[in-house]
């Protein structure tokens, strides 16, 4: 029989889940608040409605027979009156822990990764006094509903503390500045019974805290870096029973990694797995939400996904009119184009980082 993935969100990770969904032979059918969200146009069936709006959520939950999520805000109290009646298979609590920087890190330390220093900020006394334990720079960060960058702010000296306060209206966190060499994210999707899967590791370069590039596989890195990574990731699934897909976003420094920030959703830094892998990070959630079988990707030859902001859309249209083999384009059909909006992707697959900076990076708007 047919099975119905109900998906809590319709931005482009909607979009994608639900494509990878029609393709495994499910139907789909999303929630969202705004009328003309990118998954809307490839969905079976949509709901209109806020995500805290429960009996809304309740509706998608009933006429759906697995419910996921693509959007980490929803409100987790909401949520957790559902759990218990209907089949949200990852469960909430990946959601919930994400939610709450504070949560999530301290999760990660206690299951045995590595962290930049970190400290609950409620206070200008509690925030003077962290910033001087751990020097200069470090970061500020309101501990919820904070993504790319939004909602943070780097403190170089003591100068700076003062601005700070205002972001002290809520509830904060402070964190030691990482001088990383790069960065990384592992993505997995699984449980204890069906045993884990793991998308080859890339590096990820962002500009203005929004991801910018993901160049698979990462260049510096070595096997056993790699291997460690990978094992870790999995450690911290299973210790805290996250089911399901993760994304775990890690600073790497020489031979060592710190653990930044997950996501129990698919990652814009496995956005190459559609073309660039043998199966991709949205149907292997697909696969694990309609109890099909994983299966463990490859890569298939090096690949660079290039994200496409507003101020680049021109450019990615110009390259899809193109026809380039092995560049794939995504464009979102979202109904307004910003600077700093996600619009599309560009995928090339058989590509390494040399490659791109020589032929293509000169066609997009500089990064800083
Ligand atoms: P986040 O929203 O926490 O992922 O932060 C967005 C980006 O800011 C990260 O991808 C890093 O490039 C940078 N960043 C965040 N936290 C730190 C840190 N503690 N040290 C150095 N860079 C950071």
């Amino acid at each position: 029989m047919t099975k119905t993935i109900g998906i809590i969100g319709a931005g482009q990770l909607g979009l994608m889940i639900a494509q990878a969904a029609a393709r495994l032979g499910a139907r789909t059918i999303c929630l969202d608040p705004s009328a003309d969200a990118p998954a809307f146009g490839v969905c079976d069936e949509h709901i209109v409605a806020a995500f805290d709006d429960l009996a809304a959520l309740e509706e998608l939950c009933r006429r759906s027979d697995v419910v996921t999520y693509e959007f980490e805000n929803v409100p987790g109290d909401i949520l957790r009156t559902l759990a218990d009646r209907y089949n949200i298979k990852q469960g909430i609590e990946p959601l919930i822990d994400s939610q709450d920087r504070l949560r999530e890190k301290s999760r990660a330390v206690e299951s045995g990764l590595r962290c930049a220093r970190f400290a609950d900020i409620a206070d200008m006394d509690t925030l003077k006094r962290k910033a001087g334990e751990f020097g200069y720079p470090c970061i500020l960060k309101s501990r919820r509903l904070g993504y790319d960058g939004h909602g943070q702010m780097m403190i170089h000296s003591v100068d700076d503390l003062a601005a700070a306060e205002k972001m002290l209206s809520v509830p904060c966190i402070l964190e030691e500045f990482v001088r990383f060499d790069y960065e990384a994210s592992v993505i997995s999707v699984g449980d204890e019974q069906t045993g884990y899967i793991h998308f080859p590791v890339g590096r990820n370069i962002h500009s203005g805290g929004i991801l910018d590039l993901s160049i698979v596989p990462a260049p510096e890195m070595n096997d056993d870096l790699r291997r460690r990574m990978v094992a870790k990731s999995e450690e911290f699934m299973r210790r805290n029973r996250y089911r399901g897909i993760m994304a775990i976003e890690y600073f790497v420094v020489g031979d060592e990694f710190y653990f930044n920030e997950m996501a129990p959703r698919p990652h814009n830094s496995g956005h190459y797995t559609i073309e660039g892998c043998t199966t991709d990070q949205y149907r292997e959630l697909c696969r694990y939400l309609l109890d099909m079988p994983l299966e463990e990707p490859r890569l298939k030859a090096p690949t660079v996904m290039k994200n496409i902001l507003g101020q680049d859309l021109a450019a990615a249209e110009r390259i899809a009119a193109a026809h380039n083999d092995n560049v794939y384009v995504h464009l979102y059909g979202k109904s307004e184009s910003r600077p700093k909006r996600k619009m599309g992707h560009i995928t090339f697959v058989g590509l390494d980082a040399d490659g791109y900076y020589e032929t293509w990076q000169d066609k997009f708007v500089k990064q800083n």
